[in-house]
């Protein structure tokens, strides 16, 4: 199937990441966000982040200003039914989900093939209460989704190969490299990363370290670009916490437990980067560890 049009759903940080590639790679986009704050905000970023890669000259300015005139966006979910294919990238939370999915449906051309964002939610389960299981997969990218070469495409069990294929020659029109996951929770990047910083969450809770010295240590010791409560705080520690509670049910071993202190952070509704606090405090010009 030849996709000309992308909707997204959802304008949070990857929703806006989403539309910036796939305007940059020629697709007309149409975001969408139940907050009209939201879809000022992804705009304003979309543009900044175009404009700073012109200006270094990763791309021309005609190409970032072309790019930005290819994103409109709409309060109403029911204009994204005449694209041809659909992004869900809202909140990590299934009943959301399910919600967007049950009211796009009756609006939706028979084609359009329909995606999932999400970093850990049954995919199969997500196209079981759709009309098309056959065309609907997981399109799982990484944060930030300019910078990220990775997208994990995951298949739900009724997945067809046609709807496979087209999301693959997407993936490859944005210059992106795909690696294919099966549907078991969290898939693999974040099955694999999650209880990395879970453990590194409780080596916090337990004293062994503070933020400075764990993510120092993790650092300098492995050679990861970030340390792991760095990197909680970029990705969302409610994101962090709903992915650790998707592996927790999903493979009923206590070995997934989410850390109560991960718990105690989003319940204080110090989220990350993105509410300016998190395992560190981004209010001033540094960031300063919460603990
Ligand atoms: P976010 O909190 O930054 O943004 C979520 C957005 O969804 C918000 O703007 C919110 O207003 C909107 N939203 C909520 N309910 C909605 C609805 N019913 N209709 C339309 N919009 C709605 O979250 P995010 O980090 O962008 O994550 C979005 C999705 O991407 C999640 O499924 C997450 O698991 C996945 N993901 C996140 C990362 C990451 O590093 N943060 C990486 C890969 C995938």
């Amino acid at each position: 199937m030849d996709i000309r049009t992308v909707g997204v759903v959802g304008a949070g940080q990857m929703g806006n990441g989403i539309a910036h590639v796939m305007a940059l790679a020629g697709y007309d986009v149409l975001m969408t966000d139940i907050s009209e704050d939201a879809l000022r905000r992804a705009l304003d970023l979309i543009e900044g982040n175009l404009m700073r890669q012109a200006s270094r000259g990763k791309i021309s300015e005609a190409d970032a200003k072309a790019a930005i005139g290819r994103i409109s966006t709409t309060l109403k979910l029911s204009d994204l039914g005449q694209t041809d294919l659909v992004i869900e990238a809202a909140t990590e939370r299934e009943s959301v989900k399910q919600a967007i999915f049950d009211d796009l449906l009756p609006h939706l051309k028979p084609d359009t093939i329909l995606t999932s964002n999400t970093s850990s939610i049954s995919i199969t389960r997500l196209a079981s209460r759709t009309d098309r299981p056959e065309k609907f997969m997981g399109f799982h990218f990484m944060n930030p989704v300019p910078v990220m070469q990775l997208v994990e495409l995951i298949r739900g069990i009724a997945t067809d190969e046609a709807t496979y294929q087209t999301c693959r020659g997407v993936v490859d029109r944005l210059g992106k490299t795909a690696a294919s996951a099966e549907d078991f929770p969290a898939f693999i990047v974040n099955r694999i990363l999650m209880p990395m910083i879970n453990e590194a969450v409780y080596t916090l809770y337990e004293g062994v370290g503070s933020v400075d010295s764990i993510d120092k240590a993790m650092k300098l010791g492995t050679n990861h670009p970030m340390g792991p409560l760095e990197l909680a705080d970029f990705i969302g520690l409610d994101t962090c916490l709903a992915i650790m509670n998707v592996l927790h049910d999903g493979l009923a071993d206590t070995k997934y437990r989410p850390c109560p202190l991960l718990t105690k952070y989003v319940e204080a509704g110090w989220l990350g980067r993105k509410t300016q606090r998190g395992f560190y405090d981004y209010r001033g010009e540094m960031p300063v560890p919460t603990r």
